[in-house]
Order: structure tokens, then C-alpha cells, then sequence
């Protein structure tokens, strides 16, 4: 089987590999599209050192195959469509039993085995996961739609983080797609939504989603703004979607008291920020992060998107041949793209 790897510094290249046998308890999934996370492109680029060649992806999603033994056949009919959580999940350690498997202390231990390996991955056309990591998705479901199974399962994740009540103010820093997809989720839990974004295009496409209110902070003191909207409150949920960490200072004095600031994106580069512990006191804000899908979150994210709850096909831009793979990372990489998928 053929998967894409990053071979060097911005460059892919397609290998030959043995196609994945599905051990006991394992679904084969033939991988028919396979979008391109900022996590990848920073190994392209190699912002994120890997050891390379390294075949990445995780957004992906295809059809059953075959089944490993001990399958159930009615629960993973061969030939369905669906997508799978590739992160490890060991099932015994407090973090999986408490139902954030996102934080499993062996989640990246697959990844970072697989790096400078040919180990499948979503960037490929077959691989074997266990049972437990495997979603069903609707027959008729797109794959501009079923590549958005993960990346919204990481913002569900967020978004239960936020604990949003009906009626909240709630605002999302930065409309790149999962500022979008914040966006949409947090209309989805019944809150007034303001979005900060400069860049018009990105603004346009998030009002098209729901945004109730879309601030520049190239143009305005989006803080202040806020704390006008919201009767000098601030918003009861921020989540900060941006690598900045500046604007991660700016989402904590937005945020009301007894509100709740979300560290959605993960820092690059990760400059420490001073916070006022009496600030902390006073208000009785929470700072919390999100990381990754909890199996919840992925669960529910297939669900959504396979009942069409909500339509992101407009979220996928552009769509790739294996071979175009150079052509379609560099295109992920441009900020005129929202999401960039490969097709198997
Ligand atoms: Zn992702
Ligand atoms: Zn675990």
C-alpha cells in the first residue's frame, strides 16, 4: 500500500509499504481522505522537530475493510464509512478512567514511535486501529464533511471545558477553522458569540456560522469592547484559539468573573505570561486548557456531523491527489485555506 510521508524539510514522498493485517480486536480502515492538522504542517516545515520520514495525519476517515478476530460484525459491518481516534488509549490509567483518554499518559507514545519510521498513519491508504478507536459515521456522509470528525472532537472538547450555560457571552480568539469550529460549537451550546479576527475573509466565513459579533483587534481594543458588550462584565467563557501567547493575557482580562478562560491551541513559541494571583482571587476566574478529543468528544462529534447537524463542508477547502501532497501541504500552510484534505 501507498502512504505519504514528509521526507525532508517541505517535501513528501510517496513509499511502498506492507499493507496493515488487523491483529485481534483491530478494524482495517481503507483511508479514502485525510486532512492536513497545523500539527503536520509543522512537521513539513519542521517547526516541530520530528525524526523523518514521517507519515502523519489523524483527521481521516474511509471505510471498514476487514476485521481482526474478536471483532463483532454487527458492530463494525464491513464496507461502513468511518473515521478513527489514532491517539493511544490505554484504558487502565486514572486519566482514561476518568473519561479524559486526551490525557492518557501513553496518547503521543504511538506518534513518537512512529517517527522517523514508515509506521501507517491517516496519511495512507489502510490502517489497522483497535475497535474502541473506531467511529461510525452515516453512508451518506461526505469526506469534506467525515475529515471533521477529529478536529471538531478536539474543539468539543474545549467547548465542554468552557462549561457554556444558555445565554453566556462567550468570545473565541482568532477565526482560523477551529476558531470557526469554536464558534459553531459554542452557538450549538446557546451562547451570544464575539469572535476577534482581523483578516475580513475569515470574519465573513464565521458570521456565515453563527458569530453574533466579529471584533478587529487590528482596529479596536477588543478587551475594552468586550467589557462594553457585556454591561463592563467581560464574557463568562474566552477561549484563545491563537499560538500567541500575548493575546492568552488579553483572554484572561476578557473574561468575567467566575468565568472561564480555555487555552485551546497549544504555544509556538510557549513565552511564559505574567498572571496577578490577586487577579485569580478577586474574580474567581478559571485558566484551563484543552488538548486533543477526549473519546466522548470524538463520539459525539461523529455523531453531529454524520446527522448533519451542522454542515462544514464550506470549512474544507481545498481537495488533493496523493501525488499533489507537496501542493497540499503548502496550501494548508496558507492562510487563505481552512482546512486542506488528501485523498487515498
Ligand atoms: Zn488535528
Ligand atoms: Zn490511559
Amino acid at each position: 500500500m501507498k502512504v505519504v510521508a514528509i521526507a525532508e524539510e517541505r517535501k513528501t514522498k510517496i513509499f511502498e509499504i506492507p499493507k496493515p493485517e488487523p491483529g485481534p480486536g483491530q478494524v482495517l480502515i481503507r483511508i479514502h481522505a485525510c486532512a492536513l492538522c497545523t500539527f503536520e504542517q509543522r512537521v513539513f516545515t519542521q517547526t516541530t522537530k520530528k525524526a523523518l520520514p514521517y507519515v502523519g495525519g489523524h483527521e481521516l476517515a474511509g471505510v471498514i475493510e476487514e476485521l481482526g478476530e474478536g471483532v463483532d460484525e454487527e458492530s463494525f459491518p464491513v464496507g461502513a464509512k468511518a473515521a478513527a481516534r489514532v491517539l493511544k488509549n490505554c484504558g487502565t490509567c486514572y486519566y482514561c478512567r476518568r473519561g479524559q483518554e486526551n490525557l492518557c499518559k501513553g496518547a503521543y507514545a504511538k506518534s513518537a514511535a512512529a517517527a522517523g519510521t514508515l509506521t501507517p498513519n491517516g496519511l495512507g491508504e489502510y490502517i489497522a486501529v483497535d475497535a474502541n478507536q473506531v467511529f461510525l459515521l452515516a453512508d451518506d456522509i461526505s469526506y469534506e464533511q467525515a475529515v471533521f470528525v477529529e478536529p471538531f472532537a478536539c474543539v468539543l472538547n474545549s467547548i465542554e471545558r468552557g462549561q457554556i450555560e444558555l445565554g453566556d457571552d462567550v468570545v473565541v480568539i482568532g477565526g482560523g477553522v477551529m476558531g470557526i469550529l469554536h464558534v459553531i460549537g459554542a452557538k450549538m451550546s446557546g451562547a451570544r458569540v464575539i469572535l476577534s479576527e482581523p483578516d475580513q475573509a475569515r470574519a465573513e466565513m464565521a458570521k456565515r456560522f453563527g458569530a453574533d459579533i466579529v471584533l478587529n483587534p487590528v482596529e479596536i481594543d477588543v478587551v475594552k469592547e468586550v467589557k462594553k458588550i457585556t454591561n463592563g462584565e467581560g464574557a463568562n467563557v474566552v477561549f484563545n484559539t491563537t499560538p500567541v501567547t500575548a493575546l492568552a493575557s488579553q483572554a484572561i482580562e476578557m473574561t468575567a468573573m467566575m468565568g472561564r478562560m480555555v487555552q485551546y491551541s497549544s504555544m509556538h513559541p510557549d513565552n511564559p505570561v505574567e498572571v496577578s494571583p490577586n487577579y485569580i482571587h478577586n474574580t474567581e476566574i478559571v485558566i484551563t486548557g484543552s488538548k486533543s478529543p477526549s473519546v466522548k468528544a470524538f463520539d459525539v462529534s461523529a455523531r453531529v456531523l454524520s446527522k448533519k447537524i451542522v454542515n462544514l463542508e464550506p470549512l474544507l477547502t481545498e481537495s488533493y491527489a496523493m501525488e499533489e501532497a507537496d501542493k497540499a501541504f503548502e496550501r494548508a500552510l496558507s492562510t487563505e485555506t481552512y482546512r486542506v484534505m488528501i485523498r487515498f
